[in-house]
């Protein structure tokens, strides 16, 4: 049986079988990014889990309609309804319309993305594009009473539908809890309990990004985008709505408090959330300096970086581990997960090179390899486990190769649709040479020694060389920062 699949429900912190209510269709919503910034690791692990699951279901013959929003408003910088909104003051700061930020760091994040070989979704609606709906929610949630207008603004009021439903159902919390851990911010005077949260903001006269509603000009509290969006593209109730764990709460605890409000019961029936990123076992954050961005990985420029690592090689990684466990990236982790891939990438390339013998009879487990991989994926998605199916299956190739062993056309046959299968199809692993990933590394190594010139000749005070180096290299694309612990460059092409 290949399709009695098991999830683990956030909601209920057990696994459940997947049934889908309209089967082959699937709907999955999983939160995207908000577009300010460069994408960085934090992005690539949602979105390398959900691609796993998107590419499983598909093969699994689902007809998956998978939306990945794009939040471009509403997420201000304290996720407590407080704060300039994030897209907003990177706008402010650079001097730009708040949708050329949008744009500019969308076409960059989808291009992060198909590095990554992380597939597109069906539908990446834009918060932005979406406020009528959001706006339409807000009335719903009103119109049943929970919800109340305060200078302009709405707010959603906790305590009252904590009276007749849950909050808190998702992240465990209770409402002492929720009140216990809340900031005291400016603003909270508008609110009767601090923690009842934005559903409408009225904006500020400095805020730009500003929308008429019945209440004021303002804009939409973040969480409204996902439960308008979610209905929109995907009806009343859906399968799956994934995201970071960082997101549980507020974020997620707050769509189940709206949608319950507005229709009587929550939208999802499967939450699931991938485990977060540590850096050399810290949290990764910009105030922290450890705070690397996809391309820094993949040209190697950041001061953290031993060497530039290919975006399989990141891909890989982060399918070695189960999507519910921690991940903590390291050059050592990142050295140890390239050797891994190179080895199944040449198992792959060994494949070609193996005549299969005649009057061979099978080797073991050969016949089983597929069932196995088949159960872990079915067990909640357990890429590791699948990784460690095709290590041992890399193992019996070399012993073949090695002349130790001989394969039957059956099980070379076998073996090959195998890789391609698991490998390339579901854990999306391309297969790229070693002599590319070479020659990666030392093209960054080279561009290292060009910008250690220039250093050198801004010591010597040789400012026409250190100006000929940069001004060439700029040319060509680069992006060259002076930082306190030398330089790092990025290749924008
Ligand atoms: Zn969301």
């Amino acid at each position: 049986m290949k399709n009695r699949l098991l999830i683990y429900n956030t909601l209920t912190r057990c696994k459940e079988l997947f049934e889908p209510l309209n089967a082959p269709h699937v709907g999955m919503y999983v939160c995207g990014p908000t577009v300010y910034g460069d994408a960085h690791l934090g992005h690539a692990r949602p979105a390398i889990t959900f691609d796993l699951v998107f590419r499983y279901l598909t093969h699994l013959d689902y007809k998956v309609r998978y939306v990945r929003n794009i939040t471009d408003v509403g997420h201000l910088e304290h996720d407590a309804d407080e704060g300039e909104d994030k897209i907003a003051k990177k706008a402010r700061l650079e001097q730009l319309e708040p949708m050329e930020v949008v744009q500019h760091y969308t076409l960059r994040y989808h291009k992060a993305m198909e590095a990554l070989n992380v597939l597109p979704p069906s539908i990446e609606p834009h918060a932005s594009g979406h406020i009528i709906e959001q706006i339409r929610l807000v009335e719903e949630i009103l119109k049943n009473g929970y919800a109340y207008e305060s200078c302009g603004s709405v707010y959603f009021d906790v305590s009252k539908y904590n009276k007749v439903y849950h909050y808190g159902k998702l992240s465990g919390r209770n409402l002492d809890d929720v009140l216990n851990t809340t900031r005291e911010l400016d603003g909270q005077g508008e609110k009767r309990n601090p923690a009842d949260f934005a559903l409408w903001k009225c904006a500020q006269p400095e805020h730009i990004m500003r929308w008429p509603s019945p209440w004021s000009d303002g804009f939409p509290g973040w969480h409204c985008e996902c439960t308008a969006m979610g209905r929109k593209y995907l009806g009343a109730q859906f399968d799956i709505h994934g995201g970071g764990m960082d997101l549980i709460f507020p974020h997620h605890e707050c769509e189940i408090a709206q949608a319950t409000a507005s229709q009587g019961s929550d939208m999802v029936r499967y939450w699931m959330h991938n485990n977060m990123i540590t850096i050399n076992g810290t949290k990764m954050g910009k105030s922290l300096g450890n705070f690397i961005t996809l391309d820094e990985f993949f040209s190697g420029s950041h001061h953290l970086l031993t060497q530039a690592y290919a975006p399989m090689t990141i891909r890989f990684f982060i399918l070695q581990a189960h999507y519910r466990s921690t991940i903590d990236f390291s050059n050592d982790a990142l050295q140890a997960a390239d050797k891994g891939l190179q080895r199944l990438q040449e198992a792959v390339k060994g494949m070609e090179r193996i005549k299969p013998a005649t009057g061979t009879t099978g080797v073991d487990g050969i016949q089983e390899l597929r069932q196995k991989c088949y159960d872990a994926l079915n067990d909640d998605f357990n890429s590791p486990i699948v990784i460690a199916h095709l290590f041992d299956a890399s193992r019996i190739i070399n012993t073949v190769l090695d002349g130790k062993a001989t394969l039957s056309a059956a099980d070379l046959d076998e073996l090959k649709q195998v890789f391609r299968l698991f490998m390339c199809d579901i854990l999306g692993l391309q297969l790229q040479t070693g002599n590319n990933q070479q020659r990666e590394k030392v093209f960054g190594k080279v561009v290292d020694m060009l910008l250690e010139q220039r250093r050198e000749a801004k010591a010597n005070k040789d400012w026409a060389t250190s100006d000929k180096i940069r001004n060439e290299l700029t040319s060509l694309g680069f992006e060259i920062k002076d930082t306190k612990d030398g330089f790092s460059w990025n290749l924008n092409l």
